[in-house]
């Protein structure tokens, strides 16, 4: 079969490899579409702090072709959609209920998505396999971003308010502001190039504030529109900068969540007068949980409130990866539907 292959950064090539077999509890896929993401993109970059090199993509939809010894909840012939990982539920995160953040996550993680067929491990097809009973590719795939944006929605409740800035206009931002305008919630939407602000206000923003480099005045006039700070400012940029300056764009008693994930070993800086007299709560969220995904499928049951469909760029190949992914690099499109 034809597989992705990412073997250091910027290091990808297509490779041929045998048709994986199911040993007992493992399930075989053919899949249908992948999708790309932010966190390939990471990875194709500058390598990713929790996943190897190796068999790339974490996002897809495929026909189980084959199960292993003990597998009874799926069948040949049904279309299914996954999450990259599951917990062990053995850790201590696990007892304490918190899935997420269990320690042995990427020990058993789903990756290779970007093949003509792909195996999936024992303890990720125990509990995170799901049936799409009639979803369409494109919108099964969404699964596991949707999830960990809801993931974080969860941590954000309950919300002080309805004023929401988004910062960033990449899928994540645009899945936050899906799930803000479903809240109905005044969404503020930041971002550097017209076309994507456009998209943002087609989706829903009430208003949106394009950043100029060089100048403040983009932050002057955010916090004109959220009359002096929003009650909830979601980074979504992955840039330290913006990290860094998220706590400033809160009102008295806001939440920030630092949803992007930055480089290993970055440290960022914060107000300490802000944060305290002003009572900010500043929120990390990562990952998802069961939880999380069963409340994403929900969601993308609905299209009409989760267009997910309007943030795909472009259909392509999968014999066109490489040139997929120099365009990503290049920030043409914001996520891209691969077939084998
Ligand atoms: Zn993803
Ligand atoms: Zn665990």
């Amino acid at each position: 079969m034809l597989a992705a292959w990412l073997s250091a950064p910027y290091a990808l090539t297509l490779r041929e490899l045998p048709i994986p077999e199911p040993a007992a509890g493992e399930v075989v896929v053919r899949m249908r579409l992948a999708l790309t993401c932010g966190t390939d993109l990471k990875t194709y970059r500058r390598g990713h702090a929790k996943l190897p090199f190796g068999a790339f993509g974490h996002e897809g939809v495929g026909e189980v072709v084959a199960v292993g010894e003990g597998v009874t909840h799926v069948h040949v012939g049904q279309r299914i959609t996954w999450l990259p990982t599951a917990p062990c539920g053995e850790c201590s995160p696990c007892q304490r209920g918190r899935y997420n953040l269990c320690r042995h996550l990427f020990d058993a993680v789903v990756l290779g998505t970007y093949a003509e067929y792909l195996k999936i491990n024992a303890r990720v097809a125990r509990v995170h396999l799901f049936p799409l009973d009639g979803l369409s590719d494109v919108r099964g795939a969404f699964l596991e971003p949707l999830a960990c944006v809801l993931h974080a929605w969860r941590m954000l409740e309950p919300l002080p308010g309805k004023r929401v800035c988004i910062l960033g206009t990449g899928a994540m931002g645009y899945l936050h502001l899906m799930e803000a305008v479903a809240r109905r919630c005044a969404v503020v939407i930041v971002g550097r190039r017209p076309e994507r602000l456009q998209l943002a206000r087609d989706l829903g923003a009430h208003e949106t504030v394009q950043i100029a480099d060089n100048t403040d005045a983009w932050i002057t006039r955010l916090q004109t529109l959220t009359d002096g700070g929003a009650d909830v400012v979601i980074e979504a940029t992955g840039a330290k900068t913006m990290w860094e300056l998220a706590p400033a764009l809160a009102a008295p008693g806001g939440k920030v969540l630092f949803y992007s994930g930055l480089a290993k070993d970055e440290i960022v800086c914060v107000s300490a007068e802000r944060w305290h007299y002003d009572e900010l709560t500043l929120l990390g969220s990562f990952h998802f949980t069961t939880q999380d995904a069963l409340a994403a499928l929900k969601r993308l049951r609905h299209q009409h409130r989760f267009p997910v469909e309007r943030l795909i760029s472009d259909t392509r190949p999968l014999r066109e990866i490489v040139q997929v992914f120099e365009q990503l690099e290049r920030g043409v499109g914001i996520k891209y539907a691969i077939v084998p």
